[in-house]
């Protein structure tokens, strides 16, 4: 797949809420596994596998909202860095990697718009999700993130 495919890619799945961010990966030929054998402190990891394809894994331990960002976070070192992470990299639970502070927040900041584009929040708030929580539990992102995003104070 070209960059240009993958970008026309991952702009489709941006029309549709929630994002479904674990078909995206596949779509992008990566594999999606989660695994109990993590403590808490590790969110996830890419690791490139002998055939030359790349996995995904995240966090059992962690809920499904939480696994949806690390999976987002994962696609955006695949789409962004991927000539960079070479066999494979492990995020902590702060997003950090032996990447380094600012590709970690080029792929945070990626993530949040593949789950939370613009256009989808507009649309949902339009359709009537008109607060914090609602627009969070419209794209199944945590309510955090959604506060995050819209620059707004979460209590
Ligand atoms: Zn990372």
């Amino acid at each position: 797949m070209t960059q240009v495919e993958i970008e026309e890619l991952v702009s489709e799945f941006k029309q549709t809420a929630p994002v479904r961010v674990v078909a995206l990966a596949r779509e992008l030929g990566l594999r999606v596994m989660r695994t109990n054998q993590w403590d808490l402190t590790v969110s996830g990891a890419i690791v490139r596998n002998q055939d030359g394809a790349f996995t995904v894994w995240t966090n059992a331990k962690h809920p499904e909202i939480r696994r949806r960002f690390t999976i987002a976070h994962e696609v955006a070192h695949y789409v962004l860095h991927r000539d960079a992470i070479g066999d494979g990299i492990r995020d902590d639970a702060l997003f950090r990697s032996s990447l380094g502070g600012i590709l970690e927040r080029q792929a945070n900041s990626y993530a949040a718009d593949l789950l939370m584009p613009l256009n989808l929040v507009n649309q949902c708030f339009d359709e009537g999700a008109d607060s914090i929580e609602k627009l969070a539990a419209a794209l199944r992102v945590s309510k955090t993130a959604m506060s995050i995003r819209l620059g707004i104070p979460w209590e």
